[in-house]
């Protein structure tokens, strides 16, 4: 814990859900919090609680999606605290829950702005405070953006989770001279208000997933792979055919984590 002791972390989505409770968490371990949401009342009453903890803490009112106020936050962070060394850029919604047909493209607009591009912006204006030392960037992706595709009229929301996960690997890649470590988190289901913030007009009743494949099973195979397809996978890993693949990712199940 004591590592993070006077480190400062700029978090977006800080007011509510997975921001907040990070948030709490890393002043409890001694950061110093930079707090970035649009929700006033619920962003006080986080910062009050770090103040109470003991903790520094300052909240910037700043819409994620918007290059002006996520530079003047990042300005904000530095005038207070002189520097960042974490961020943790998790602010997202959920958007317009429809078939794509009937998604309009400001919908579609809306939840990529918000989750992908604000993504973009977070760390494009943190990176000139981090150059010199180094420091830690974490994304909050889904699984619905990396593993399972299964949210039926969520594609905006899948598009944007999934641009995350690209984001993070060109940007490690690109920072790594700086030491600038960037990575990405995909969580399942988790609770918190990101339902009732960000639902825009849930068209439900319209989404039919159809049953196709029975739960736990594998579409390509409708059971288990066998262990030869795997030994092939390991051989051509093992093998020069691979030879300039690294840091990705290879799933091999059939495409079960895609029910
Ligand atoms: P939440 O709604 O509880 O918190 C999200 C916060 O982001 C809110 O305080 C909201 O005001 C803020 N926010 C939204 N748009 C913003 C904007 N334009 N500018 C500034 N702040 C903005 O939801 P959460 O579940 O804690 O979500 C955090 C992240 O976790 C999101 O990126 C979400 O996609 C991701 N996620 C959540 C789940 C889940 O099951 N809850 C699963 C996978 C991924």
């Amino acid at each position: 814990e004591s590592s993070l002791k006077n480190k400062v972390a700029l978090i977006t989505g800080a007011a509510s859900g997975i921001g907040q409770a990070t948030a709490i968490q890393l002043a409890k371990a001694g950061a110093k919090i930079v707090l970035v949401d649009l929700n006033d009342r619920r962003a006080e009453t986080t910062e009050e609680q770090i103040k109470q903890l003991g903790g520094e803490c300052i909240f910037v009112d700043t819409d994620v999606a918007d290059p002006q106020r996520v530079e003047q936050a990042v300005q904000k962070a530095v005038e207070a605290f002189n520097t960042i060394d974490i961020v943790f850029a998790n602010a997202g919604i959920n958007g317009t829950v429809a078939p794509i047909e009937d998604l309009t493209p400001e919908q579609w607009d809306e939840t990529l702005t918000t989750n992908l591009k604000s993504t973009f912006l977070t760390v494009k204006y943190a990176i000139p405070h981090m150059k010199q030392n180094g420091g830690s960037i974490i994304i909050t992706s889904s699984i619905n953006g990396s593993r399972k595709f299964s949210g039926f009229g969520m594609s905006a929301y899948s598009s944007s989770k999934a641009g995350q996960v690209a984001f993070a690997k060109m940007a490690a890649l690109e920072l790594a001279q700086y030491k600038i470590r960037v990575n990405v988190i995909c969580p399942g289901a988790i609770e918190t208000n990101i339902g009732e913030n960000t639902f825009r007009q849930p068209e439900v009743e319209k989404i039919q997933i159809p049953v196709v494949y029975p739960e736990g099973s594998q579409p390509l195979e409708h059971g288990p792979g066998k262990p030869e397809q795997v030994a092939d996978l390991v051989m051509f890993l093992a093998s020069s055919s691979s030879s300039h693949i690294s840091g990705t990712e290879i799933f091999i199940d059939g495409a079960e984590t895609l029910l």
